[in-house]
């Protein structure tokens, strides 16, 4: 295929960022991909991955004659970023970023994209808990969703937000336009939400760990790993998705409470059918993002396909 963007600059080289740069490589979709991360020895991780064709120290100097800059920072970090920078862009150039929370990212990097310039939100709902530049490989995003929120699609921007979405078709995610604080809500209900539960109960857990020494890391049952797993998740990021995604969160967090106690009162009234019939919901749940082929490492996966 020929290259989609002659120059794309990433900023901010982690997990997302070098995901990117290893699919684009892998699907030469960039004439050169430049990066540049603050801290020296994430550059040195970055260069010794030989995905980069450079690696800056500068922001400035990476976004120059870039068609397309990716802001792959916290979202805590990306209006400061994105001021640093809108000086040293190219005239015509594209802005997105993969940040995990929409309306916060454009009320914080809006005010600060020129007019010659067009920036188009996006999400890559796809990751892992590690981060860093070595984590990243370039299957992450596989059969996996980008959300987009361009806000208004118009004869002008059609073709940005066009060649955007073949990037990310070409990278291998299904792409799907979407409204930001739509997106807030559906994020907070299947990624933000379930993340603080984990945070919470290997909270509780660690606390516990003090009074039954070590059982609960030693006796660790599946369960409870898959909680560990997620909270192992970079806290600066996690941060910054819940002071961003504040509304919508509590608003999740508020039902799940609700749902808590009635699962609370069943098991303390004996109301076997009630929680039987819950999990036999959960269960149809668990089977349709199964078959919708968003977990393919499951071990169940097998058993629900094609069902
Ligand atoms: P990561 O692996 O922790 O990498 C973050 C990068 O941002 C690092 O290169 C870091 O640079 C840089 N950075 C941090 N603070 C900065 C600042 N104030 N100014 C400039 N650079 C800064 O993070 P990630 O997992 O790739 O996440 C990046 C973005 O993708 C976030 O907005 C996140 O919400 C979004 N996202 C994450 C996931 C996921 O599951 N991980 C999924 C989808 C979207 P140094 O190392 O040099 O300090």
């Amino acid at each position: 295929m020929s290259h989609i963007y002659n120059r794309v600059a990433l900023i901010g080289l982690g997990l997302i960022a070098s995901s990117m740069a290893h699919a684009m490589r892998r699907g030469n979709l960039a004439g050169q991909i430049v990066g540049h991360s603050r801290s020296i020895d994430t550059q040195k991780k970055a260069i010794s991955l030989e995905i980069f064709d450079e690696v800056f120290g500068s922001a400035k100097e990476a976004v120059e004659n870039a068609d397309l800059v990716v802001l792959c920072v916290p979202v805590g970090a990306m209006g400061s970023v994105a001021k640093d920078i809108s000086a040293y862009m190219k005239a015509g150039s594209t802005l997105t970023d993969v940040g995990s929370t929409k309306r916060a990212v454009i009320d914080s990097v809006s005010p600060h994209v020129r007019e010659d310039v067009f920036f188009v939100p996006a999400h890559p709902v796809a990751g892992t808990e590690q981060s860093g530049p070595d984590a990243g490989f370039a299957e992450l995003f596989d059969n996996r969703w980008c959300l987009m929120t361009p806000g208004k699609v118009e004869d002008h921007n059609l073709n940005r937000i066009e060649k955007l979405k073949l990037l990310w078709t070409s990278i291998g995610a299904n792409v799907e336009l979407m409204d930001p604080d739509h997106h807030d809500l559906v994020l907070a209900v299947t990624s933000h939400a379930p993340h603080l539960i984990a945070y919470t109960m290997v909270g509780v857990a660690d606390d516990l760990r003090r009074v039954t020494d070590s059982e609960v890391v030693k006796y660790s049952a599946a369960g409870f790993r898959d909680f560990t797993r997620i909270a192992a998740s970079d806290p600066t990021m996690w941060r910054d998705v819940f002071l961003s995604n504040k509304d919508a969160t509590l608003e999740i967090l508020g039902r799940f409470t609700e749902e808590l106690f009635a699962l609370q009162r069943a098991i303390r009234t004996g109301d076997g059918d009630y929680l039987h019939e819950y999990f036999t919901r959960t269960r149809e749940l668990r089977r349709g993002v199964v078959e919708a082929g968003q977990d393919t490492d499951a071990p169940d996966f097998g058993r629900f396909k094609g069902r």
